[in-house]
């Protein structure tokens, strides 16, 4: 999906020919989070802070790295639906040629839904995978179109508008055609209802599936990743995959990619890394599954190294069927410093398991707290812009997982923006009791919510051990639920814990109020703000955490633990007694462990019944409707910094330099320009 030639990434590479040095990272207090805000959508930028501490080679290493990230687009464009890029080119270039009245509300119209389209990676929102609702008509904008000359438009040379399949207007402007990118209803054929590019034409289900299937060898102890790489079409009634491939599909795109990954093998930290990056372009070359594996155990080795990168068809929320790869790349080193938070946990692994107020026989004996590390991110890319995760593990492969482990990692310079643009926004002084509880939480919240995951993630998780004859799936449907509960109650009860601050991992005794009050407040109240009306809580994630506070709420109601208060009509939340709340994070811990110990199916059906399912109707609606005022937009999304190389005369790098600036208009105009070679 990118477009460029090698002759102008050439110049792209020389561009920068000044001797300028990297400039230091911008402070947290002098950044500029926020960018651009349309319909539900905030678009904020990120810093990369200790860019500027890497040496030339591991900047020059990053910065080809960046560039295979940002050459994959428009693949993902393509994956997403078959008409987005010819969609989003019309769009861009009515954008940047129309000299009509820009400020009219049509053509505002017009622009917003160009950068809904940017944020969606196509037609569909990120999120929810709807079609767009263009709030312009198709009158306006076959008006404007014709003032745009026909050499600015997608368009072969000496071709009129017309040109353009008729289709495409009836696409943008019929919500019932191509309705759904993935469609999960059930009972329905999720495939020929699905409007995502992953399948041809006319293909159904069942067919997809018995393909599939036949390609499957059931005893195969280490099977590949079938379908993850391939769009399955029919050609003269015969089901064939087309490959991605060099020489397959999307070719130009991923010869782009490998270009800038052979670049990449050639300032490589060490061989290992040098290995990684080989076999990736391997992979890109034949499109070899087995090759790919042998890719992703080489990737999982590699723990020494401080740059790190994924970039490939990854993962397979896309795909109905949960088989193919969106494309998606993210390069990232590691946070030495928060690292060492991370470290300083899993070394401690075993005192944190022996000390828990879990019963001894649901304890394990050895145990080895997962090895996580804290990462900040330098480009964001494919399905990972602008809308993207704070936490990573991979790969995905099961027995690649179980047999040579996977890599998790937050984060940080993510989670930091999302943090300090959520500052201003009202949220915690509409919705905190007092300012002894926002500034408890301005101080210590985004120390102690970074603490909490890695506890939930290091140790939480690895902790515990099943009885002997009990199956691991005997908690079936709420068995994600409990396991969350598990580990996030296990980070709660430690982040109060004395050896907290002994490892010198809190700064403050009082900081672990913080998270408490956060927790809670998010579990009784906060959280329905993404509930819709009269629906209830279905995610496993909102689930344990309603449960939990739910659980303590009543639990501690003889001792006013937590209290729910009322000022004004509105109510708020208050922790009473934050000692005694630990108390009952460590009862409510050792119960959980219990049900996943024994496989206790009823008694964790009861936990999250009870407790993580329901939806008081009042409370929602108060929360909504303040929720509402404030004018958040629910997701987020982002921009990248922009990194030039600095050359000498020889032509050799001397310097990569980063900035900031580039808006979100101007930086989605400039990848259609610079990485689209697509469909074309
Ligand atoms: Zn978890």
């Amino acid at each position: 999906m990118k477009k460029f030639t090698f002759l102008i990434m050439a110049i792209a590479l020389m561009a920068c020919n000044s001797n300028q040095t990297t400039s230091k990272t911008p402070s947290i207090e002098d950044f500029d989070y926020t960018v651009d805000k349309f319909e539900d959508i905030e678009i904020l930028r990120y810093r990369v802070p200790d860019f500027e501490t890497l040496t030339l080679q591991q900047k020059t290493l990053v910065y080809y790295l960046n560039q295979a990230a940002l050459e994959g687009r428009d693949i993902l464009y393509d994956q997403n639906g078959a008409y987005n890029l010819l969609i989003r080119r019309i769009f861009e270039s009515v954008y940047e040629n129309y000299e009509g009245d820009r400020e009219s509300a049509d053509f505002q119209n017009v622009t917003t839904y160009l950068k809904q389209i940017w944020m969606g990676n196509g037609i569909y929102h990120h999120y929810g995978s709807d079609k767009f609702t263009p709030k312009f008509s198709f009158q306006y904008l076959t008006e404007i179109l014709k003032t745009i000359p026909a050499e600015k438009l997608p368009l072969a040379e000496g071709e009129t508008i017309d040109k353009l399949p008729s289709a495409i207007w009836r696409i943008i402007f019929d919500p019932a055609i191509l309705a759904k990118r993935v469609n999960q209803a059930e009972g329905e054929d999720l495939i020929l209802t699905s409007a995502e590019n992953y399948y041809g034409k006319g293909i159904t289900q069942q067919e997809v599936e018995d393909f599939y299937n036949n390609l499957k060898d059931t005893s195969d102890t280490q099977p590949v990743a079938y379908g993850l790489n391939s769009k399955l079409v029919k050609e003269n009634g015969v089901l064939t995959e087309k490959t991605y491939k060099i020489g397959g599909l999307y070719s130009a795109a991923i010869e782009r990619i490998v270009f800038w990954l052979e670049k990449a093998a050639t300032v490589a930290e060490n061989d290992a890394q040098k290995d990684v990056i080989l076999s990736l372009i391997e992979f890109y070359k034949t499109g070899s599954l087995v090759t790919y594996d042998q890719y992703a155990i080489k990737w999982v080795a590699d723990v020494n190294s401080l740059i790190d990168f994924v970039n490939g068809f990854t993962e397979s929320y896309g795909d109905p069927l949960g088989m193919k790869g969106s494309w998606e790349s993210i390069v990232n080193f590691k946070n030495l410093e928060a690292t060492k938070r991370t470290a300083i946990i899993s070394q401690n692994a075993q005192w944190f398991e022996s000390n828990s107020p879990v019963a001894q026989e649901y304890k394990k004996d050895k145990v080895k707290g997962i090895s996580a590390k804290v990462i900040t991110a330098t480009i964001l890319a494919g399905d990972c812009y602008p809308s993207t995760p704070i936490g990573i593990n991979l790969p995905n492969s099961n027995w690649i997982r179980a047999e040579h482990g996977s890599k998790s990692v937050t984060i940080e310079n993510i989670t930091e923006a999302y943090d300090r643009a959520s500052l201003g926004n009202g949220f915690t002084q509409e919705f905190y009791w007092s300012d002894t509880e926002c500034e408890l939480v301005k101080n210590f919240g985004t120390l102690t919510d970074n603490l909490h995951t890695d506890l939930h993630e290091c140790l939480g998780h690895a902790s515990g051990k099943l009885l002997p004859g009990v199956d691991q799936d005997a908690l079936k449907a709420y068995g994600s639920t409990i396991e969350e509960a598990r580990a996030d109650l296990f980070g709660l009860y430690y982040l109060a814990d004395k050896k907290m601050l002994e490892l010198g991992l809190i700064p403050d005794a009082n900081a672990y109020k913080a998270e408490y009050y956060k927790y809670i407040t998010n579990g009784l109240m906060t959280q329905l703000t993404r509930i819709l009306p009269g629906k209830n809580i279905e995610e496993a994630h909102m689930r344990n955490r309603s449960l939990i506070a739910r659980w303590c709420y009543e639990k501690g109601k003889a001792n006013n633990v937590i209290e729910f208060r009322v000022r004004e009509g509105e109510t708020f939340v208050v922790v009473n007694n934050y000692e005694k709340l630990r108390t009952l994070f460590g009862e409510l811990l050792a119960e959980i462990q219990r049900i996943k110990s024994t496989g206790d199916f009823d008694a964790g059906k009861a936990l999250v019944e009870n407790y993580g399912v329901k939806v008081d109707a009042a409370l929602h609606t108060e929360i909504l409707s303040r929720y509402k005022k404030l004018n958040i937009a629910p997701y987020k999304g982002f921009v990248n910094p922009v990194y030039s190389a600095v050359t000498n005369k020889e032509g050799k790098i001397t310097d990569i330099t980063i900035d900031y600036s580039e808006n979100y208009v101007e930086q989605n105009l400039r990848y259609s320009k610079q990485y689209s070679v697509l469909g074309k």
